[in-house]
């Protein structure tokens, strides 16, 4: 479902690519962590899987499409079936868990409907559901910067929920989050893989944690994959 193909990103005025000749397939429901120190290109590797970063060469195929090739339409259906969460959340920090939520499934009017509170009564109730689902419904009236980190990347999983998409991507989703919330955090991502099935790629720092979480696990060093194999491969010297 997922390919790449020979993927080169050459940041401008980097001395080194950020990944070069990257080469790999990901098979629906596999659960891949992404390991390698700071600096190795695993979030321009996460981000030019969803064409968030435009590859200097190669290719990223996606059900069929190129991503690196595809138009503004096609890339903007791509996005939705790819959902993404951040280190930092990237919510709207002054409206409430709810609304962040609803204005997911929304584009171009969605801060126009956030500011008058308008939408359909069905969004609201399937965004209602998607906050159930992570546990948050006591608190999505309050303001998405008065949570606490584990609840706010629950508003982002929530807000990803609606999107339905049949890949989820993660660009560090755990590493600012304290040892609880970030246990949390990986149980309710394992819980969604495991109920729909969802393709999930994770870029993580923490070794443990991706040999307890992952199918797979790809270490990337310099740009390059130095390793790809199943979590209990992965030696301690890694
Ligand atoms: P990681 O996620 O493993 O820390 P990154 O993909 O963020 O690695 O970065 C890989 C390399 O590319 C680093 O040397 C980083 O400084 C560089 N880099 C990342 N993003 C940019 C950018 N937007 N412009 C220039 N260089 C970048
Ligand atoms: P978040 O996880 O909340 O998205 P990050 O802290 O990962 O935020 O954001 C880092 C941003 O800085 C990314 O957009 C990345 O492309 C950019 N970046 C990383 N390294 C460099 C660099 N060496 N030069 C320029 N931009 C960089």
């Amino acid at each position: 479902m997922l390919e790449l193909i020979d993927v080169t990103k050459q940041y401008p005025g980097q001395p080194v690519p950020a990944l070069e000749s990257i080469r790999l397939k990901v098979k629906p429901g596999e659960f891949v962590a992404l390991l390698g120190p700071s600096g190795a290109g695993k979030s321009t590797f996460i981000r030019c899987i969803n064409g968030l970063v435009a590859p200097t060469a190669g290719q990223v195929i996606w059900n069929g499409h190129d991503v690196t090739a595809a138009g503004k339409e096609t890339i903007g259906r791509i996005r939705r079936e790819m959902g993404m969460i951040f280190q930092h959340f990237h919510l709207i920090g002054r409206l409430d868990g709810l609304t962040n939520v609803i204005i997911g499934c929304f584009h171009s009017l969605s801060l126009w409907r956030a500011v008058t509170g308008w939408f359909p009564k069905e969004v609201r109730q399937e965004a209602v559901q998607a906050l159930k689902r992570v546990g948050l419904l006591e608190v999505m009236h309050r303001r998405a910067d008065g949570l606490s980190g584990g609840q706010q990347q629950r508003v982002a999983i929530a807000r990803v929920l609606m999107q339905k998409p049949r890949l989820l991507l993660g660009d560090e989703p755990v590493a600012s989050l304290d040892p609880v919330a970030s246990r949390e955090i990986m149980d309710l991502l394992r819980e969604i893989h495991e109920q729909e099935q969802m393709t999930t790629i994770l870029n993580l720092h923490d070794v443990e944690t991706a040999k307890t979480y992952a199918t797979r696990i790809i270490g990337i060093r310099q740009g390059r994959i130095v390793f790809d194999g199943l979590p209990q491969e992965l030696g301690s010297k890694e």
